[in-house]
């Protein structure tokens, strides 16, 4: 691991040892082992994150990541593919780096064999930076440049094309620059839409790919394959957040016969591997890991059972079932205070790390547990109450009216499952900082944190705001 900051270690002790026996995270559902192993593992963290200092009055606000759990959805993910496909079936598993655009858990997941899926440039730097090899590198986004498809093409990274424009310009570069990227193109299935929206990608009428259904849009498609022989694979992300499992395995089903018939028309196995997307859906209200990748997998191949016969190579592409789970914010309550009857908790915590929950609370609700200003978990009477940020409009709260053990001032606010889409996704609203983000190990003798960001200073967000161009703006 080169490439990241210098690890920090502190230890503390484990919560079963100096501190009498580990606290139970009674108000945290957890029905299945793996559940109640990672709640222990994180109710330690948030123990001695606050004994070591890593959070406390002068880091208010600070994000922790799961090691262990990182690792052992990785391995799920591998192990629910390798039971469905035949031996030395070629299965690819690119992380959406969008979810934890993050070098070290880039690299920790090529430690575990997982590769990245990326949209932009920078995704794409960062990615090179974790060294993710080339060939584990897919690159998606619907408005790449001309430069950004030169630069793929030339690194040899696999590029799925969203649409017959991108296609043409990708015909081009063909022509000129022999070039040993696979490529692809997305068809949308136009399955239908999840309970989330913004988080439906094939719609009728969404944005992304080749809308299959569209009149003559399939045999576009298929003349497209046949007219370019080097065009050998076919992707679809059919649904994140919120799409029905069946639905979007429908979405897998259809893109499988469209393989079949570009095929049988070609005459040969053109198309060779299928990018089936990602879209796991997360359970945020407990701490079962449901539906699981193994889940996925099975209703897959009983939908698709074509697709694991081992003709075709498989890429997924999976973000937030792979990071969620693993990840959780702890925010320092810094004042308590009573409006209209509600006890109002205003912690460091709101829309600048959580910002899909406190723009759509419907849509993206997050489990709250209140911690002591020790760490402790704490108890008591439940009493509804508004667990506030610290932003400047009414709205940024992370939790309205919600019955929790009443929040006191230098208590904590740990916020669950936040580890895709949440505290990597930061929102500068007000100017608020970048919070350090730590990852940890918790074991027999303690824990043990390591930097993966550091937080963002003062400094750096007058930089980043201007600060080198103070008179830019006056008249000459
Ligand atoms: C966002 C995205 C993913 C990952 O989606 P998750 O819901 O986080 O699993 C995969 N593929 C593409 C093309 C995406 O845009």
């Amino acid at each position: 691991m080169a490439s990241e900051s210098a690890p920090e270690t502190a230890s503390a002790e484990l919560p079963g040892t100096a501190h009498g026996p580990a606290p139970s995270p009674a108000h945290h559902t957890h029905h299945t082992p793996h559940g109640r192993a990672a709640a222990l593992r994180r109710e330690q963290a948030v123990l001695a994150a606050v004994e070591t200092g890593i959070t406390g009055p002068e880091a208010p606000l600070v994000g922790l990541l799961d090691i262990a759990g990182i690792r052992s959805s990785a391995a799920a993910l591998h192990a629910a593919f390798a039971a469905v496909t035949p031996a030395g079936t070629p299965v690819l598993h690119a992380f959406a780096v969008k979810a934890a655009p993050l070098v070290p858990v880039l690299r920790l997941l090529g430690e575990e064999g997982i590769g990245a899926e990326v949209a932009s440039p920078g995704e794409l730097a960062l990615a090179r930076a974790a060294g993710v090899r080339p060939e584990h590198t897919v690159l998606d986004s619907p408005a790449k440049t001309p430069a950004e498809l030169r630069e793929a093409l030339a690194l040899g990274i696999a590029v799925n094309a969203d649409n017959p424009q991108e296609l043409a310009r990708i015909d081009a570069l063909v022509a000129s620059t022999p070039t040993g990227s696979p490529l692809g193109l997305r068809v949308n299935p136009q399955i239908g839409a999840g309970s989330i929206g913004a988080l439906s990608t094939a719609t009728a009428t969404s944005k992304f790919g080749v809308a299959l259904r569209d009149e003559g849009a399939r045999e576009w498609v298929v003349r497209a394959y046949l007219d370019r022989p080097w065009l050998k694979r076919l992707h679809t992300h059919s649904g994140s957040q919120g799409v029905p499992l069946a639905l979007m395995a429908e979405g897998v089903r259809t893109v499988h016969e469209l393989a079949e018939e570009i095929n049988a028309t070609a005459g040969r196995q053109q198309i060779d591997t299928i990018d089936i997307g990602g879209g796991l859906p997360v359970n945020f209200s407990s701490d079962d890991e449901t539906p699981g990748y193994a889940d996925y997998a099975r209703l897959l191949k009983e939908t698709a059972p074509g697709l694991f016969d081992g003709r075709y190579g498989l890429i997924t592409e999976f973000g937030r079932s792979l990071l969620a789970k693993h990840g959780t914010i702890l925010a320092r309550v810094e004042y308590t205070k009573s409006a209209g009857g509600r006890p109002i908790a205003v912690t460091h915590a709101g829309v600048q790390v959580a910002t899909r929950t406190v723009y759509a609370p419907a849509s993206w609700p997050l489990r709250v547990a209140a911690h002591d200003a020790k760490g402790r978990p704490k108890s008591g009477p439940a009493v509804a109450q508004d667990v506030a940020g610290p932003a400047c409009f009414a709205g940024d709260l992370l939790a309205v009216n919600r019955e929790l053990p009443m929040l006191e001032p230098g208590d904590y606010a740990v916020v669950l499952d936040t580890g895709a889409y949440y505290f990597a996704h930061h929102y500068a609203y007000n100017s608020l900082g970048r919070p350090a983000v730590y990852g940890f190990a918790a074991g027999e003798d303690g824990v043990r944190f390591v930097v993966v960001r550091e937080a963002q200073t003062v400094a750096e967000i007058v930089a980043e705001a201007g600060g080198a161009h103070r008179d830019a703006l006056l008249p000459e």
